[in-house]
């Protein structure tokens, strides 16, 4: 597309399953923050016009009407991006009811489920986004025993589902996410919509590799001790927290490098284990939380217990031989 664009619509849909806290989230991002995008602060890249139905001035049918006129067309280039799971709406047409709906429609007068918005509008978008767990996967509403059948974006649409542009699904997971990799992300489908970047890398599974490319633990400042075999005995302790459940070792995420508000907190920067939230299967896979009952706890403590400990004896005793050899003041 060219730069010669003006102006680029991200249209949210708050309206699946979900608690907002996604959105809530991306209005504590600083690397860009959500100004920066509405002010055109990044070289070469336009004004983002957010649509959001919390954050809008408009209300009502003014406030769909930015969604009927992308649907028509009128909007282009636009980003669409859901917050929430998708519920199966063909549960709740059993009884006549619907699970999540925006606006009605003028002919018939019935809602338009977010369903059904998200069919109409997905293949009309120049990027699709889905942010926070529920979007992604299913997240908390997707929970065992629920009753709305509540699935990710790309189960939805397919895993195989391209935007206008030609890009797959971009899935920026986290209960909520760390929102500097909301808005990254955006910024980087932006440029790739003008046409002065390359598509934003993905892992397979639809992902930022920017932002989910490692592992908590490969960011974590509790990392050493692991490695040494010291574990905390109870919240509070400075020391890891694989014993108090953290699943960090192997959940794709940033904010231990990152942190969550410009630079600061972060789970166990702030001393919380991990409790897996970026991931698919989140949160049944992952509880119940703070217990350390599984086979990758039991064998990631073993193994640093065994040979973590060992290291810890050789290092102190490097420490030690080389500081004695260290010029002293006089
Ligand atoms: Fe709320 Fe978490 Fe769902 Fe975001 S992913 S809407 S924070 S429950």
């Amino acid at each position: 597309m060219s730069s010669q664009i003006e102006k680029i619509y991200v249209l949210w849909m708050s309206t699946g399953l979900g608690c907002d806290g996604c959105s809530i989230a991306v209005t504590g991002a600083t690397n860009p923050s959500v100004e920066d995008l509405l002010a055109a602060r990044l070289p070469g890249v336009p004004p983002v016009v957010l649509v959001h139905p919390v954050l809008a001035v408009e209300a009502g049918e003014s406030l769909i009407e930015y969604y009927r006129k992308a649907e028509k067309g009128e909007l282009d280039p636009f980003v669409l991006v859901l917050e929430g799971s998708v519920p199966d709406e063909t549960i709740a047409a059993r009884t006549g009811g619907w699970w999540a709906a925006f606006g009605f429609d003028r002919a018939t007068g019935k809602p338009i489920t977010t369903t059904e918005w998200l069919k109409r509008l997905a293949p009309k978008a120049a990027a699709i986004i889905a942010i926070g767990s529920c979007a992604t996967w299913g997240g908390i509403p997707g929970a065992k025993n629920n009753p709305t059948g509540a699935m990710g974006l790309i189960d939805l649409l397919g895993k195989d589902f391209k935007s206008k542009l030609g890009l797959p699904i971009i899935n920026v997971p986290g209960c909520p996410p760390q929102g500097d990799n909301f808005t990254r992300t955006v910024a980087l489908a932006v440029l790739y919509i003008l046409g002065l970047g390359p598509a934003p890398e993905l892992d397979e599974l639809g992902r930022p590799v920017f932002a989910y490319g490692k592992t908590n633990r490969e960011g974590c400042p509790r990392a050493g001790f692991a490695e040494e075999g010291q574990f905390a005995e109870s919240f509070g302790d400075e020391k890891c927290l694989l014993s108090l459940g953290c699943w960090g070792p192997i959940v794709k995420c940033n904010v231990n490098r990152i942190g969550w508000i410009n630079g600061v907190g972060g789970v166990t920067n702030m001393g919380g284990p991990c409790i897996g939230c970026t991931m698919p299967g989140f949160p049944d896979a992952f509880s119940p939380f703070y217990t350390p009952q599984t086979t990758h706890h039991r064998i990631s403590q073993l193994m640093d217990v065994t040979f973590g400990s060992f290291k810890k004896r050789l290092r102190e005793g490097a420490i030690k031989s080389l500081s004695d050899k260290s010029p002293r003041w006089k």
